[in-house]
């Protein structure tokens, strides 16, 4: 067994029958039908995985492809990258050139492959947003290939990727990006932490600036302190349910998502007191209740035991049901 347990942020101890690191596209076409029916994972920078099972009889895969495509058309850049890059890399590249569309996004972990798995959002902005194509190499049909966005079922945390996760290898992704200014800067401090740095909102570096200051005081840099980011989807319910609940909770922070209303997790989970609470080498972190953080020494039945308490007290406080973030490898329920 291959010891892959330092390949994930969240650092549980996660061993594999296999390890296939594919470095192109040929490489990906010759050596996936050979692997028949044997169970496989795909494995980016392991930032949004929580392993629950400490050992893998299947066949990890690496999708290390590389390449930086660049194809403008007036004012509009289409970018295809390869799955193996990573993404903050490629922010940092993009906004270099004074391209206009990731800057909001940057210092998000893990590789490009993954980020359309499930469309990565931050301040206001998602993946969605910049995503123009993808390939794909579909374990189905044996076959490379391209999916437009439209196709992609994209929505909060999710997409086709993520509903079918055995059916697509992702081998690069299209960006649409822009050489027109169009900063958005509304959601949260963005436009505070601008001026407190005496930053431009019209250079795009400037906005990754502020983003960076604003998510490195706030997140767990999982060098240190081993994470996958946010635990739990922030759960998005009819408006007349979230009318209902800001009644009877007037400081709940809630948020219009198309006809329905998107309420804060972390929120939540601060009102209940359990910020700092711990279960073994698990805790709720301190300044973001969303995220949970393991001490290096945690174990997943404490894992478990710290997510079934803050799913029941949310449910027996607000009513509602909390759904984890990343993927999982095992269960968290065992029966
Ligand atoms: C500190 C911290 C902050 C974070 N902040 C954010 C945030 O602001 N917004 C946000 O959306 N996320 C955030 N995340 C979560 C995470 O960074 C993203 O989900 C990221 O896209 C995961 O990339 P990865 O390469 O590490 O994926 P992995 O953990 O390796 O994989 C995640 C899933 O994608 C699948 N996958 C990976 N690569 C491919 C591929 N090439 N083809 C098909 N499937 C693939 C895997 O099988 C797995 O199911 C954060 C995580 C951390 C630790």
């Amino acid at each position: 067994m291959f010891d892959l347990t330092g390949l994930t942020t969240l650092k549980l101890p996660f061993h594999a029958a296999s390890v296939l690191k594919l470095s192109s596209i040929e490489n990906v076409c010759v050596s996936m039908p050979e692997l028949g029916s044997a169970p496989r994972l795909i494995l980016g920078g392991g930032s949004n995985l929580v392993v629950l099972e400490p050992e893998f009889d299947g066949v990890v895969l690496r999708p290390e492809i590389k390449c930086f495509e660049v194809t403008e058309s007036g004012s509009d850049i289409f970018l295809e990258v390869g799955a193996g890059h990573q993404w903050h890399d490629i922010v940092m590249q993009t906004l270099e050139r004074g391209w206009f569309g990731l800057e909001n996004l940057a210092l998000i972990p893990g590789w490009m492959g993954a980020a359309p798995v499930q469309n990565i959002g931050a301040y206001g902005v998602e993946l969605k947003d910049h995503c123009y194509r993808v390939k794909l190499y579909d374990f189905e049909e044996e076959a490379v290939i391209e999916l437009d966005a439209s196709e992609l079922k994209f929505g909060y945390r999710h997409s086709i990727l993520k509903e079918t996760p055995d059916r697509f290898l992702v081998l690069t992704v299209t960006l649409k990006l822009s050489t027109v200014p169009n900063p958005r800067v509304g959601y949260g401090a963005i436009a505070d932490e601008l001026e407190k740095q005496n930053l431009k909102s019209s250079d795009p570096r400037d906005i990754a600036k502020a983003v960076m200051s604003i998510r490195q005081s706030k997140l767990p840099d999982p060098a240190d302190t081993p994470n996958v980011g946010s635990f739990f989807k922030n759960p998005v319910v009819r408006t007349d349910v979230a009318e209902r609940l800001k009644a009877e909770f007037p400081d709940m922070p809630t948020y219009p998502d198309g006809a329905q209303t998107k309420i804060a997790a972390g929120w939540m989970i601060d009102h209940l007191g359990l910020k700092g609470h711990q279960v073994g080498g698990f805790s709720v972190h301190d300044r973001q209740a969303l995220v949970l953080t393991n001490d290096g020494s945690g174990n997943a039945n404490e894992l478990r035991e710290l997510v079934a308490l803050i799913r029941s007290s949310v449910k027996a406080t607000f009513g509602l049901s909390l759904a984890v973030e990343p993927t999982q490898l095992g269960q968290f329920n065992r029966t």
